[in-house]
This record gives C-alpha cells, structure tokens and sequence, in this order.
C-alpha cells in the first residue's frame, strides 16, 4: 500500500475492478451495446413522468426507508415489511449480505464463472472466495457445491440464471441443494434475470424462501424493469437477514427517482413484461439461428447468451465492434452477448456466421 495512504486496508489492494460493459462508441462504428445485460427498450412514458416529478424536489434527500416502494413489494410477493429491503442495485444488496455475515476467516461459495461481483465484493469484506467450477456444460455443479460448505461457509450463492452462461438450476436439484446446507448457512438465490425464464421446472426462489429460514432471493429493477440507470435492488429474506440488510444500507442510497421509477414500474408490470416476453422471442431465434451456424451454445433462460471461443474470443470481440455491436469478451473463454433491438443482433448473427 502506498507511503502516503497509510491507513488502508492492505487486503484492498490487488482487488480487482468491474470492467463496465463498453459503451457504444458515439459516430464509431459500433452503434449497438449488447455488453451489460441492458434492456434496449426506453422507459415508458409513465415511468419517466413519475421520475420526472420526483426530479422536481431533488434538493431534497430521499425517503431512506423507501416506504412507498417496500409497501408495493410487500403486496406484489405477498411478505412482511420485515422481510424485505431494498439497496443500490442488487450488486449493493449483495454487497450488505456479504458486509452482514461473512469477514476475515469465513468462506464464500459461489460457482465459477459466475456473476464477477462475487469475488469482488466478497474480497472487500475480508472473507474468502470458494469457486466451484460449473460443470463442462456450464452449469452450476450443486454436489460439489454443497461438498464446498465448510464450517467457515457464511454465504453461498446460486445465480439463477447464471451470468454469463444463462443457464439455470432446476427444482429437483436446489431442493436436494438446499437440504444439504447447514441451517446456519445463508443460500442467497441471485434472481436478477428471473422474469426471462421460460422453462417450468425453475422454481421461483420467493417459494424457496417461504419454506426455508436459510433462503434468501435477490432481484433488481435493473433488468427486465429496464431502470440499470436509476440503481435499485432489494431482496426478499427472513427477519434476521432483512434487518440486518436494512441496518448495513447505504443512507438514502435509492434515489427518490429510483423509488418512483420502480413503483410506477411495478404498477406497469404487464407492459414490461410484454416486452420480455418479445425479448425472450428474439432470444430464441438468436440461439436458433445460432445452432443452424452450427454453434454449441447452452439454453439460456436470461437476457444475453454465451459463445464459447477459448483463444478467438478477443478477436471475435473485436470482429463484432467493427461489425457495429459491442459484446462482452473473457478473454481466453467466450463472448456474453445481450439479445438487443433485432437489428443489433442480426448484425451479430452476420459476424457469428462468418467466424465460425
Ligand atoms: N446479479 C446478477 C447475476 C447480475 O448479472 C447483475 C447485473 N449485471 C446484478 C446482480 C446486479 O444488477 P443491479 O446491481 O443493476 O441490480
């Protein structure tokens, strides 16, 4: 650590930073962004009216206890206020879990690749990573992942669907998962991408939580809501976890905007929904169309799809820029690429056609 900053925590240095999904270069040749899991659609009117009044008072703090928002949610899922809490993001929420429950000397499992916020913040904290690689057809490994738990696991998490593969974890095998995790070890559900999920046998994690102490679900308005922007999150868990989740927050660290934005999102559920679903559409024929290049890409129940490249990746990448769309390299592994406006990903589609 540098002499001049003595007093950091030496532990911070060598974390890693997000790498932002790359913006669409203005006037350059890649118009379209498909690196952030972003939804393409604008806001709708009526949400950006709500933000638009809220805007008007922005000298003002917000309501730190978003009380209007935490009483939506309590009716739309059907749980206590007490069970609830909201933060900057899901990556925030996330970010509280692993302040409240786990520090130097405790263990954090989570399947890997995975969401790249996990061994981040989980650093941050001081904790240990424990990466579980998924499974060579990427998906979570749950049996090695309970082999994981140790007495030092606070946390384990379960992306479902996984970032960046897409793939999900279903029924039968969280269940079994989650009987074999100790009662004082919290199962965090990362549902960010839960409202692109087609197939039947995902179970919803709200129900998880209803029937387990140790369950706690994550969601954003980030995504399917369309409000990345405006950063609110929140989490649905059991008492202790709530109440811990609340006394961690960040003060006033959802916007009055942000509240606003995700209650009229909330009331215009059917609307936004309906353009999942035309997203969930044009994921289709975008792995179809894949297929039919005679790509192996796995079943993505998400907003985005993986194409494994191993050592072309960065090229590839580089190929869809000049082509007009940006991606999300890994490099030496694969490219996660959002499903966009159809035109983003035609163009995609002529790029994959050509590589492969
Ligand atoms: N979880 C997963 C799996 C994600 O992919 C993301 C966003 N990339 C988040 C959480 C965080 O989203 P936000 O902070 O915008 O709610």
């Amino acid at each position: 650590m540098s002499e001049t900053n003595p007093k950091l925590r030496a532990e911070l240095e060598g974390i890693p930073t997000y790498k932002p999904g790359k913006p669409a270069a203005a006037g350059g040749p890649a118009a379209y962004k498909l690196s952030s899991n972003e939804n393409p659609y604008p806001p709708l009117p009526g949400v950006l009216e709500s933000v638009t009044a809220a805007a008007e008072s922005f000298n003002r703090y917000p309501d730190m206890a978003c009380t209007g928002l935490m009483n939506e949610l309590s009716d739309r899922f059907g749980v206590p206020l007490s069970h609830l809490a909201t933060g900057t993001g899901s990556v925030g929420v996330a970010q509280q879990l692993i302040q409240a429950t786990a520090g130097p000397g405790d263990e954090v499992v989570y399947a890997w690749r995975s969401f790249e916020a996990y061994p981040i913040i989980t650093q941050i904290s001081g904790a240990t990573s424990v990466r579980v690689p998924l499974t060579p057809g990427d998906v979570h490994d749950l049996d090695a992942m309970a082999d994981a738990i140790t007495d030092r696991t606070r946390l384990v998490f379960v992306c479902n669907p996984n970032n960046p593969t897409g793939t999900v974890v279903r029924r039968a095998e969280l269940e079994r998962f989650l009987d074999r995790v100790p009662a004082d070890c919290l199962v965090v559900l990362d549902e960010a991408y839960r409202e692109f999920i087609r197939d039947p046998e995902v179970p919803d994690g709200v129900e998880l939580y209803r029937e387990r102490p140790n369950v706690c679900v994550l969601r954003t308005f980030s995504k399917a809501y369309g409000l990345a922007g405006l950063r609110v999150g929140f989490a649905i868990a059991h008492e202790p976890v709530a109440a811990a989740l609340r006394k961690t927050a960040v003060p006033f660290g959802v916007s009055q905007l942000a509240q606003e934005a995700a209650i009229a999102s909330l009331r215009a559920e059917d609307e936004l929904l309906g353009r999942v679903g035309s997203l969930v559409c044009e994921r289709t024929r975008v792995v179809d169309a894949l297929r039919a290049q005679g790509w192996t890409v796995p079943e993505s129940q998400a907003n985005f799809v993986w194409l494994r490249l191993g050592e072309r990746t960065v090229d590839f990448a580089a190929a869809c820029e000049q082509a007009g769309v940006v991606v999300r390299p890994f490099a030496g592994e694969g490219v996660r690429v959002t499903v966009g406006e159809a035109e983003a990903n035609d163009i995609f589609l002529k790029v994959t056609e050509a590589f492969h």
